[in-house]
């Protein structure tokens, strides 16, 4: 299997060099050459195995032989054995035509953990195989920092430096980042927004040189292995709710931010799997429902939320599916993604408008709303949603068609995000691992959003390492 850029200016490359490159050297996203097609026969036999058995499967069309089988098995036994629940993301029927799909099972209480739990034991894998230190940088509107630390820390030749909003992260978000002692892990607290701390990493990404000076590494979702682990629970989802239902088709209602979940989704979709609608959730940071409404993509004013992690005004998934609704052809990403950049949107013609609709729905979720939605299914069917799982829920009731089914993905656990629940006058209790967060200290430095600056703290951490 080979990968290419979206903007076509990288050589094809194999799964490992994919995984190392993480932002394509061209500036671009990589995506597989061709999608891997699933025939039918081969879903209704994959409609059987666990869900270990079915990564080991979709994960194999990717890999494609870069690591041996035995080894890719075990790298995948051990990322899900840290999970709390023996199904890894299990389904939950919620009303007759909803389910909702858990994907907070993991060490850090959100869906971050699917991915990057294996992310993590991939990336100490090939540091043992070429006797590299692998040097991780990202940026976090939350969960994600959580849990790329919780799944490289005390990991021999790894070091992590995560981004964070200072203010902006929820306290358990900000807990479980933070409270971690170890000299490899470093947390910077930048004055900014999320979109800040992903543009300098953007940026530093882009900087060739300086990436391969430093073997530095991205866990963000620029990263297609986080792309690629995401769209088993598709599959998995997929496969327990058609045991209950002579439809079809399923839709999926995804919570998103940074598009990375739900391209997933969309990316499953291509692969085979029968999926209806996918309905983008987002709350009042909403360009990507003004995208699928009207066909203009353009970042605005950023807004603070109920559900932080989706605070995401540029989203840097979106280019993939770009490319894919461009008919895969790079030169006309390239030329749109520029334009992007000089004007600041991006707008599509009624064609493939059109287009967009036939695969997308969409609903922005206003605060109200997703705290309603949170008191409401918590009354009627004693389920408590998280705010993000909530946004989810209400872009559900707004776009699902009678008849449909949905699946809502969850993708954080309420204790993370005990503000929001609090504003709807519900109390919860804590799982153990989340309350023992709050007598530990804390190791952050709060930083300007400046370049400059957080090279300066890389390169300290950097050189803490003697190879
Ligand atoms: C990251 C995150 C999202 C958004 O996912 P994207 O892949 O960025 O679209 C939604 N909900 C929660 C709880 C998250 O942590």
């Amino acid at each position: 299997m080979n990968f290419v850029s979206t903007r076509g200016n990288v050589s094809k490359i194999g799964f490992i060099d994919t995984v190392l490159m993480g932002l394509a050297n061209d500036g671009g996203l990589l995506v597989p050459e061709k999608i891997p097609q699933i025939p039918a026969e081969k879903l209704d036999a994959m409609s059987k195995l666990t869900y270990q058995e079915l990564a080991y499967e979709i994960f194999s069309y990717y890999v494609d032989g870069e690591i041996p089988d035995n080894e890719l098995k075990e790298l995948i036994e051990k990322s899900y054995a840290t999970f709390r629940h023996p199904e890894v993301t299990p389904v939950q029927k919620l009303t007759d035509n909803m389910y909702v799909l858990e994907l907070f099972h993991g060490p850090t209480f959100a869906f971050k953990d699917i991915a990057l739990q294996f992310l993590g034991n991939l990336y100490s894998y090939v540091s043992k195989k070429t006797g590299e230190s692998i040097h991780i940088l990202g940026a976090t509107s939350g969960d994600t920092g959580a849990s790329a630390i919780e799944g490289v820390r005390g990991k021999e030749g790894i070091r992590i430096c995560i981004l964070h909003p200072h203010g902006k992260v929820s306290k358990v978000q900000e807990l479980q980042m933070t409270t971690v002692d170890d000299k490899s892990v470093l947390n910077l607290a930048i004055k900014g927004t999320f979109d800040d701390g992903q543009r300098i990493i953007k940026e530093l990404f882009a900087d060739v040189d300086f990436k391969n000076k430093y073997h530095m590494r991205a866990i963000n979702s620029i990263n297609f292995v986080r792309i690629m682990a995401q769209t088993v629970y598709y599959f998995y989802a997929y496969f327990q709710v058609k045991k209950e239902t002579d439809l079809t088709t399923i839709n999926f209602s995804v919570p998103t931010g940074n598009f990375g979940d739900i391209f997933a989704g969309y990316l499953a979709k291509r692969m085979g799997l029968p999926v209806g609608k996918l309905i983008v959730a987002t709350n009042e940071n909403n360009i990507l429902e003004d995208f699928i409404h009207d066909g203009v993509y353009k970042p605005g004013e950023f807004r603070s939320t109920f559900s932080p992690s989706m605070d995401i005004q540029v989203a840097s998934n979106f280019e993939r599916y770009l490319y894919y609704l461009l008919e895969e052809d790079p030169k006309a990403v390239s030329d749109l993604m520029e334009k992007f950049n000089s004007e600041g949107k991006i707008v599509v013609s009624d064609e493939l408008l059109h287009k967009v609709q036939q695969d997308f729905a969409a609903h922005g979720v206003k605060g109200e709303e997703c705290l309603q939605t949170i008191s409401k299914y918590n009354t009627e069917t004693s389920y408590l949603l998280d705010p993000h799982t909530a946004c989810g829920v209400a872009a559900y009731e707004s776009c699902n068609k009678p008849g449909e089914i949905c699946v809502t993905l969850s993708t954080a656990h309420p204790a993370k995000f005990n503000e929001s629940i609090e504003r709807c006058q519900i109390q919860q209790t804590f799982p153990e691992q989340i309350n023992q967060l709050f007598n530990k200290p804390q190791y952050v430095e709060v930083v300007e959003a400046d370049k400059g600056e957080i090279v300066r703290h890389l390169e300290k951490l950097f050189s803490l390492t003697t190879k």
